[in-house]
């Protein structure tokens, strides 16, 4: 293959700028030159790779208003029934047969699509719907870049390749914004679409090289000599993509992650502007610079919300009401409490960036966190009983407080419970603060992301992993909260927390205690809480147990969480419709029981590490389109990584 034939690295350039020997003439003109073919292409192939990425949207834009319309369909055929048996539940019988045929393609969608994985490694895997996107990203690029480029023989791509990478640009900056178009279109949380903004990066990375390549080859002199403006900056955006691409690999994003943050911002700053350079000089600027406004964008939407949330601190007296009271919980595990006006709403899973300057190495560093309380007003109070020892706890751990939205009393102003696992950076520092206790400042960037609605579903399983109860526990309130005001929604509730620790259930103790008593009786809950480290929980040798068999309530308390917090063990027991086990939950068994007990769809929402995800996923293959026609329920899985 070679492109030899073009005088300049012109993706479009014709008539006085480009000799274009060889090259056909179609005969038409443009500014009075005519146009070559290979130019006309240049011009409309990109063009067309845009129209693909618009129909690929528009199809995952039906796609949900098609699942809206089916949720919307379940909750009122679930309304029907319901309200008809509410007080009969458990006598419905499940449909079998070829009715269920679009159920089970729905489910066998989702079975090939996104519980399928291709691993790299132990700790990395993508799923088969994330594979397939990016061959056949690669695939369109490619071709796009590649086809009908022959001119008289010989192949001459070096044109086409720039044109189609300047394409690219508009759509990897928008993929990876916190204030996500395309996510708002989709549906698709901008921390998961970060993968498709890192893949299309790479991509590009590649085009580009390739691009570079072609003109090395053809040679680097007269208008494409090193000493052109042009082509100096085409080589400081190649060298500024590709170190974006190569160095700052996961690995090296987990151990330095804000050296990454600001590095990702100079040498992105360099790239884009030596993209524009280097494309305006070949009429291709105007694929550039939108990146700028989506950019700009999503600062403006970022400073808004910081602005309307976080006004307090712009008031008389500077704010201190805004300030974040942090406490150390359990040990390892921080909680951080403010109010904000009432005029903020957030979905339950929905997580905020936050900005701590106290805490920070850096000013504009933040990190994000999972709101871990629902925007629910706070249930009807506990009865006396429990109160007085949901209050004997405040006063042993000083540790305890609900995570659902509660007034101030003096305000209408909402309160954002974090709860926040020990890393090594930032939230380390944050932990040497909370152990002395006290206020902090702290801005509000968010809410963010698009977690699941679980209102239609029948049986809702939730399995969360340490601090992961932060997006478990505040759908897990929410849940609760909306079928106490309406009994037709959801009918069974499993909710599964593995901890280390017995005393992490600090965490979200108030919470459960509070959802526990307050729950509709109709409403079916099961908590079952796993304590991981042996020394923590044991039981009475005289009772049989398994990894995960309940553990009696008789059960002596060990040492650990016996001298840490006096009077713990009466706590525990407060928790109505709870069990206490040893070791790890079965997740296996947890599924299974879900699904054979359901009498119409399920949900599974998943909070931890990336093996529970995986094994979770493993059950959930098996339960595949033949179940489903054989009466079985449709189960979605929803899996939240805390990571990008
Ligand atoms: C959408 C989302 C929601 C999250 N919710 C919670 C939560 O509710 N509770 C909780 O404990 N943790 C949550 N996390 C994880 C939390 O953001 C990180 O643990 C925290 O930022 C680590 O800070 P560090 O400096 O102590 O980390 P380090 O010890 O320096 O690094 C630990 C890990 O955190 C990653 N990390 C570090 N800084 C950031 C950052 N600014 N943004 C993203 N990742 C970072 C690193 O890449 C590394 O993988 C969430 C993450 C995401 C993406």
């Amino acid at each position: 293959m070679s492109s030899k034939g073009n005088a300049t690295a012109s993706g479009l350039t014709s008539g006085s700028n480009s000799t274009m020997a060889g090259a056909k003439m179609n005969g038409t003109s443009h500014g009075g030159h005519p146009v070559s073919v290979s130019a006309i292409r240049n011009k409309t192939y990109p063009t067309e790779f845009w129209y693909c990425v618009l129909v690929l949207l528009a199809i995952i834009c039906l796609g949900r208003v098609a699942g809206f319309i089916g949720s919307w369909r379940r909750r009122r055929h679930a309304q029907a029934l319901k309200t008809r048996d509410v007080e009969n539940r458990g006598t419905v019988a499940r449909r079998s047969g070829w009715t269920r045929l679009p159920t089970a393609a729905v489910n066998a969608w989702r079975v090939v699509a996104f519980r399928s994985e291709i691993a790299f490694g132990p700790y990395y895997s993508i799923n088969l719907a994330e594979g397939f996107i990016t061959l056949a990203y690669l695939a369109a690029l490619f071709t796009w870049s590649l086809i009908n480029t022959t001119i008289n023989g010989q192949m001459q791509y070096g044109g086409r390749t720039g044109a189609i990478a300047a394409a690219q640009l508009p759509l990897i900056v928008a993929l990876g914004m916190r204030n996500n178009i395309i996510g708002w279109i989709t549906g698709i949380g901008y921390e998961k679409l970060n993968y498709m903004h890192r893949t299309t990066a790479r991509a590009l990375l590649v085009l580009v090289w390739f691009h570079a390549g072609t003109w090395i080859k053809i040679g680097l002199e007269g208008p494409n000599a090193v000493t052109e403006p042009q082509i100096q900056w085409a080589l400081t955006a190649t060298i500024a993509l590709t170190l974006v691409c190569i160095v700052f690999v996961r690995p090296v994003r987990h151990r330095a992650y804000e050296v990454f943050i600001i590095s990702h911002f100079l040498l992105v700053f360099f790239f884009i502007l030596g993209a524009y350079m280097h494309a305006s000089d070949h009429k291709l600027g105007r694929y550039v610079w939108p990146t700028w406004l989506l950019w700009g964008f999503d600062r403006i939407v970022r400073a808004g919300r910081i602005l309307a949330f976080n006004h307090g601190y712009l008031m008389p007296g500077g704010g201190v009401a805004c300030n974040a009271t942090v406490e150390r919980v359990a040990d390892g595990f921080i909680r951080l409490r403010f109010h904000r006006p009432a005029h903020l709403h957030w979905l339950p899973g929905q997580s905020a960036h936050l900005t701590m300057p106290a805490v920070s190495k850096f000013p504009f560093e933040s990190h994000p966190f999972t709101i871990a309380n629902a925007d629910v007003p706070a249930p009807p109070a506990p009865t006396m009983e429990k109160m007085k020892i949901e209050n004997s706890m405040e006063s042993t751990s000083s540790s305890s407080s609900s995570t659902m939205t509660v007034s101030t009393g003096e305000s209408s102003d909402k309160e954002l419970i974090f709860i926040i696992k020990k890393q090594q950076g930032f939230t380390r520092h944050l932990d040497q603060i909370a152990k002395q206790g006290g206020k902090l400042k702290i801005l509000f960037d968010g809410p963010y992301g698009h977690p699941p609605r679980l209102v239609h579903y029948d049986t809702v399983v939730f399995l969360a992993y340490g601090s992961g109860v932060s997006f478990t526990n505040s759908l897990f309130v929410d849940l609760v909260y909306r079928a106490r005001a309406d009994p037709t929604i959801c009918r069974s509730i499993i909710f599964v927390w593995t901890i280390r620790h017995a005393d992490q259930v600090n965490l979200i103790y108030s919470d459960l205690l509070q959802v526990l008593e307050t729950a509709p009786p109709a409403l079916h809950i099961s908590v079952r809480i796993h304590v991981t480290a042996t020394a923590t929980l044991s039981l009475s040798t005289s009772e049989p147990w398994s990894p995960t068999s309940p553990m009696s309530m008789t059960s002596p308390i060990s040492p650990v969480f016996g001298e840490k917090k006096s009077g713990a063990y009466d706590n525990l027991s407060a928790l109505s419709k709870t069990t206490w086990h040893n070791g790890r939950p079965s997740v296996e068994t947890v599924l299974h029981e879900a699904m054979d007990g359901a009498q119409g769809s399920v949900a599974v929402n998943v909070c931890g590490p990336h093996t529970v995800a995986k094994d979770v996923k493993r059950v959930l293959r098996s339960h595949g389109p033949s179940s489903v026609l054989r009466g079985g329920p449709s189960v979605s899985l929803f899996v939240d990584s805390f990571s990008f």
